[in-house]
């Protein structure tokens, strides 16, 4: 069965070819770790795991890169504003690289809770400042590149694809008022490299042919994905808000300094997750991380099953009560299977073939979830279907959402302080206080249970 992808590039589904017959390259822009992801960044990394889970179940070799920005991405997308890592720095009171290793440990925390499988390759910006002046230098050999006073910039009406993947109408910009020129020859035009605009006052800078400075937030995904996965690759993802200004930047310097007509085959992106109707930044701020979900008694796979109602193409809205039913979805399919479980009859070695067959045609129609998930349904509730927990452990190899785990119960930490509040009450004799918090707990989703042993909480 062939997989179709919606490729960003040409703006149609297209039937997946990789460029070496069964290997597969995946370059994924990573997190900018000077905060804490919320869960709308972590739905690109959900996505761009599903991806690679279905590459994997269709049997290709995947290689994956994930890139970590800890140096470069300015507070404007574009080449204004500060650093957003020497900014944190500053108002934190330490040092670039610890804000960076700090923040990115959390990010592959919620990998872990996520049940994201890990990249085979992990890269800092700040490890490749060799590649990324190599890069420029290639870059200025070609005649691409010019200077102002504030760093080395590409010059984007030398390259006539300009702006094909955002479809941008460059003539349109050129006349606009929207984009701040400064001394730059065209408004499209992006910092490769900026100068440091007081040498030693800056924690990350670094000695370049043309001054002391740091790269521009776009060289590095270039620099990198070329040494890790070659001059031209499958596939690239990243969230839909990097194609008018990142990916569209990507792709120029690349094509240009590798001389390649298509760099990347294939463009994926993921839409994003809306709360109250806007879309939310992390410096805006207003989304959940995921350590705040858990402390509300969610599970980071109850967030997971929530990705999954939606393709990843369309914007999805937050609210607390569609998790909640994401929840009770999944436990209820968790009980289904732990009662199938628990039931003799259920032991065929073989998978159920119809079920398998539609599942992998809804999977392999650019990764189509709700309709993956649509099927699981079916397979549970019809109760003739023979191999259903062969056929489910083969879907979540793609779902990842650890069906066939026993749950292991966790109590949240919320939890755990009204447990040792309502031991206290019951040792002053205070019943009324005791009972209200049992309440409390109770509508946390947990219960309580006291014994001769001592008290045991589990949940509902
Ligand atoms: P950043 O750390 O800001 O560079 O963002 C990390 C990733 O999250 C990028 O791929 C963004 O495109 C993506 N992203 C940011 N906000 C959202 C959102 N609300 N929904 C989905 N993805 C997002
Ligand atoms: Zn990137």
């Amino acid at each position: 069965m062939s997989l179709k992808l919606y490729n960003t590039l040409g703006r149609k589904k297209e039937i997946f070819k990789p460029i070496k017959d069964k290997e597969v390259g995946i370059y994924t822009c990573g997190p900018t770790v000077y905060w804490y992801q919320h869960i709308g960044n972590l739905r690109s990394y959900i996505f761009a795991d599903i991806l690679k889970r279905v590459l994997i179940y269709n049997q290709y070799k995947v290689k994956h890169v994930m890139n970590v920005t800890d140096v470069g991405h300015l507070t404007s997308d574009a080449d204004s504003g500060e650093d957003k890592m020497e900014k944190a720095a500053e108002k934190e009171g330490k040092k670039a690289e610890d804000i960076a290793n700090y923040y990115w440990g959390i990010f592959r925390d919620d990998f872990k809770k996520l049940n994201i499988i890990e990249p085979d390759v992990w890269c800092k910006a700040t490890e490749h400042i060799k590649e990324q002046i190599e890069l420029i230098k290639k870059l200025e050999e070609k005649g691409y590149t010019y200077k102002t006073t504030d760093g080395i910039y590409f010059d984007t009406s030398k390259f006539k694809d300009y702006g094909k993947l955002a479809l941008l109408n460059v003539q349109g910009l050129e006349g606009g008022k929207r984009i701040e020129i400064g001394d730059k020859k065209n408004k499209t035009d992006f910092a490769l490299w900026k100068f440091s605009e007081n040498p030693g006052k800056r924690q990350q800078e670094w000695k370049s042919p043309w001054g002391v400075g740091f790269p521009g937030w776009h060289i590095e995904c270039s620099a990198m994905s070329s040494k890790y996965l070659g001059e031209q690759f499958d596939i690239h993802t990243g969230g839909e808000d990097h194609i008018p200004i990142h990916h569209t930047n990507e792709i120029a310097q690349s094509e240009c300094a590798f001389e390649k007509k298509h760099w990347v085959k294939y463009w994926l992106h993921g839409a994003f997750l809306t709360f109250k109707g806007e879309k939310v930044s992390k410096s805006k701020g207003g989304l959940f991380t995921i350590s705040e979900l858990e402390e509300k008694c969610y599970s980071p796979l109850d967030y997971r099953y929530f990705c999954l109602t939606a393709n990843y193409r369309t914007q999805l809205s937050f609210t607390l009560d569609s998790l909640d039913s994401a929840k009770n979805s999944l436990q209820r399919i968790k009980r289904i299977i732990s009662s199938l479980l628990e039931s003799n009859n259920e032991n065929s070695k073989i998978a159920n073939d119809k079920y398998l067959k539609e599942f992998e045609k809804a999977i392999n129609n650019d990764l189509d979830m709700p309709s993956a998930l649509a099927v699981l349904w079916k397979l549970l509730r019809d109760e003739k279907a023979d191999g259903k927990i062969k056929t489910i452990e083969k879907m979540d190899l793609v779902l990842g959402l650890k069906l066939l785990e026993k749950e292991k119960i966790e109590i949240p930490a919320e939890v755990k302080k009204l447990v040792e509040e309502r031991e206290k009450a019951r040792k002053n004799k205070d019943f009324k206080k005791s009972d209200d918090l049992r309440d409390k707990i109770n509508k946390l989703g947990f219960n309580i249970a006291d014994s001769k042993e001592g008290m045991k909480v589990s949940k509902i």
